[in-house]
Order: C-alpha cells, then structure tokens, then sequence
C-alpha cells in the first residue's frame, strides 16, 4: 500500500459513507463528534443518515454524477450498506480512498462466495450447496442437505430471501418461489445460540476486536445481543475470534468487519455469514465500551491508530422494531418511552424512521450496568413495557 493511501486525514476533513440507514447514522454522528464532516450518498430525501449533514448527495448508488460528487467532496469513503453495486465501488476506489476495499465487499454480496472463503481458510460453515438452475436442485436434491434453508445468494437482509426446505422433492418448487435466482441450500442446523465477533483492522494491518456478544434472532432478525462474562464460553470465544481475525486477514481487510457464527447443540461452532461494515449486533458498544464500533470505523478509514477496545459495563441490545409502534388492534400508538427512560442504564437509539411498519428496525434499545442479571432485569422490565414477548 503506498505511503499516501495510509496517510492520516485529521479532523475537519470530509469523510464519505456510501448508503443512508442506521449505520450511515451512527458512523456520521460518530465521526462527527471527532471533528469530521460526513457527506451521504443516498437516494432517499431525508433517510436516517440524511437527517445528519446538509452534505448529502441525493442519487443512486452507481450514478456519475453522485460518484463524482462524492470523491471530489469526500478524503475517504466507506460503505453502511453491502449491496452497494460493485462497479461503483471499483470506480470510487480508483479516484478515493476506499475502506472495506472492493474486492473484499464483493465477497460479502455472495454467500456463495463467502462460504467459498470461510472453506479455503479452513472455517467450518454448513453443510451447504450452490443452486442456480434445475440440474443443480436435481444434485443438491441427492444430497444430505435436508431439512435445509434456501437462501438467495445476494441481497438477503434480517431473514428476507430465505425459505425452509423440508425435503429434496420441494426444492425445485422453493427455489423458484425466491425468482430462480442463484440461491445456497444449507442443512437447517441445530442451533444452542448465536454469536458474533466485531473486529477493526487498519490499512497496516493492526487489529482489533471487540469480544463476542450473544445474539438471539426472532423471525430471521436480530432482537437482542448481549456482551456480559459468561455469555458465551471462553474458548468458543477465543475460536470464534481467531476465525473472524483469519478471516479479515486472509481478505487483507481495512475496515470494520462482523463474522456471525453458530454453535450447535453439539458444541461445534459454525460461521454463518458476515458483514462488511459495522452491524446490528455490535450496537451495544456505543454505550458498553471506551470506542465504539463506528468509531473504529473512522479510525479505519482516516489512518489513526486502533485502540484495543474496553468493554466497561456487561450490556444487553434490544433491537426496536416498527411492530412496537401499533397495538394488538393494529392501531398505531407511542411506546412507553418516558417507561423505558426509567429503567437503569437504558440508552435509547432512535433512528429518524417517520414511518413503523412491522419488522422495520426504527432503533435500538441498549442497557449496560455492572453485572449481567441487572441489564437482563432492566430489559425483562423494557419488553413488558413495550408489549415484547419475554425472553
Ligand atoms: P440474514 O442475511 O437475513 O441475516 P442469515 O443467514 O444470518 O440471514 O439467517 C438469519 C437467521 O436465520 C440466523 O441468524 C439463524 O437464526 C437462522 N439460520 C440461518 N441459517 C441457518 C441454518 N443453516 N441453520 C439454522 N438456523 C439458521
Ligand atoms: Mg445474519
């Protein structure tokens, strides 16, 4: 890497962040609290992102005109969003700093790609097969993949392109109902729980990581991630975070990095997907840690130096979903929040979403305190004010 792509930006200068969401919001008002500037490449008026900066290109993702906007304002640039098309990214990286590099985002768009990477650097993922046309549903019907979960290959977000497979004779007919796109078929594992590991890693290849939180998902999407002692078993842990740093060094990775896994009730640990960017299960670190994820995300991208991260507080993430926002008559209404604002070391995360609808993540809600039983205690509390099903 040449001495002018590591150079450090200071602050004042303007960052760039492809795509307008949550993410794009969190990492903007992180940056922004260390003196940067924040310009958004987002199609949408007003997106959560958007809200943020008067600096805000309103195009699609792969127009020349909001490209060049954006590395002609932008000293470097880094993505919220993965499915950013790849040319796009091919074209920025030629005329700005870019962090996660293109290559590397290309990888995550495909899950077939991704299991081809986890394979090669000797990552266990699931039993799985690539289905993309009729002969290949005939091979992968054959094979030992059954019960199974269909899953298109690209695009697939919270549970969304996904169908439950029961047997070969279905396949065909399931991988039809996702469009006849190009799709994986992994066997239906049996789960103990989720995990996930956050890690940072600078264009000189220090590294950085936040130690594993405990996810649970209802429904395909996440609904609470929780970084305590305890949670997760130290060397399913420590595996776990080796796999994720292989993972981000075998890719050469800059950038902030999230590697999903499971453990089956068999104990063995299985990585599922990962992400290219900050995710939803880190969240919690804003209010848990000494840096949070997206501020390790600046850093990434502008060359300072990566602290190790201190988790100070066990915490507990519940994510707030736009099914919160109506009652069982389907009448919108308000959550409790003045109810949730009292529970002890609740921090509460509203993403500027103007419209609810069920199963849109409108925010986040974390709780951090000294021990695991008391952020469990304050969330226990929050989903009975909120009308969430206990966990
Ligand atoms: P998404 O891109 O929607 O997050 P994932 O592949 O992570 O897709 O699947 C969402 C959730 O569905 C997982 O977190 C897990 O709870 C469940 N799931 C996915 N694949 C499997 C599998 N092979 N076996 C068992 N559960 C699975
Ligand atoms: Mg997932």
């Amino acid at each position: 890497m040449s001495q002018a792509a590591r150079e450090f930006i200071a602050p004042g200068a303007v960052l760039g962040v492809l795509g307008g969401g949550q993410l794009g919001r969190m990492f903007a008002q992180s940056a922004q609290a260390a003196g940067y500037e924040v310009v958004v490449l987002e199609p949408q008026a007003g997106a959560p992102a958007a809200q943020l900066t008067t600096r805000h290109v309103a195009s699609a993702y792969d127009d020349a005109d909001g490209l060049h906007q954006v590395a002609r304002t932008a000293r470097a640039v880094t993505i919220e969003f993965e499915n950013v098309p790849a040319d796009a990214l091919q074209w920025l990286e030629r005329h700005v700093r870019l962090a996660p590099h293109a290559p590397a985002v290309a990888v995550c768009q495909d899950r077939a790609q991704e299991k081809a990477l986890f394979e090669r650097l000797g990552v266990p993922c699931a039993p799985h097969a690539l289905v993309d046309d009729a002969a290949a549903c005939a091979a992968a019907a054959a094979r030992d993949l059954f019960p199974g979960i269909l899953k298109t290959a690209r695009m697939g977000y919270d549970g969304k392109g996904q169908v439950g497979v029961r047997d070969g004779a279905r396949l065909e007919a399931a991988w039809r109902s996702l469009g006849g796109v190009p799709c994986v078929l992994e066997r239906k594992l049996d789960l103990d729980h989720e995990l996930s590991v956050v890690l940072a890693r600078g264009a000189d290849g220090q590294m950085v990581h936040f130690e594993p939180q405990r996810n649970v998902h209802r429904d395909g999407i996440l609904f609470s991630s929780t970084a305590a002692p305890g949670v997760i078993d130290e060397s399913v842990a420590e595996h776990a975070v080796r796999a994720a740093r292989g993972v981000a060094e075998g890719l050469g990775y800059v950038g902030v990095l999230c590697v999903e896994f499971f453990v089956t009730r068999d104990g063995r640990l299985v990585a599922n997907e990962m992400a290219p960017r900050p995710h939803n299960s880190g969240h919690h670190t804003i209010d848990s840690c000494d840096a949070s994820q997206f501020e390790l995300q600046w850093r990434c991208l502008v060359g300072a130096p990566l602290p190790q991260p201190r988790r100070h507080s066990a915490a507990l993430m519940l994510n707030l979903l736009g099914d919160l926002w109506f009652d069982a008559q389907g009448r919108q209404r308000e959550p409790d929040w003045a109810g949730v604002l009292g529970l002890p070391g609740a921090h509460l995360h509203l993403y500027g979403k103007h419209e609810p609808r069920a199963g849109r993540k409108m925010g986040h809600l974390s709780f951090t305190g000294p021990t695991l039983g008391e952020v469990e205690a304050a969330a226990r509390a929050a989903c009975a004010l909120l009308g969430l099903a206990p966990f």
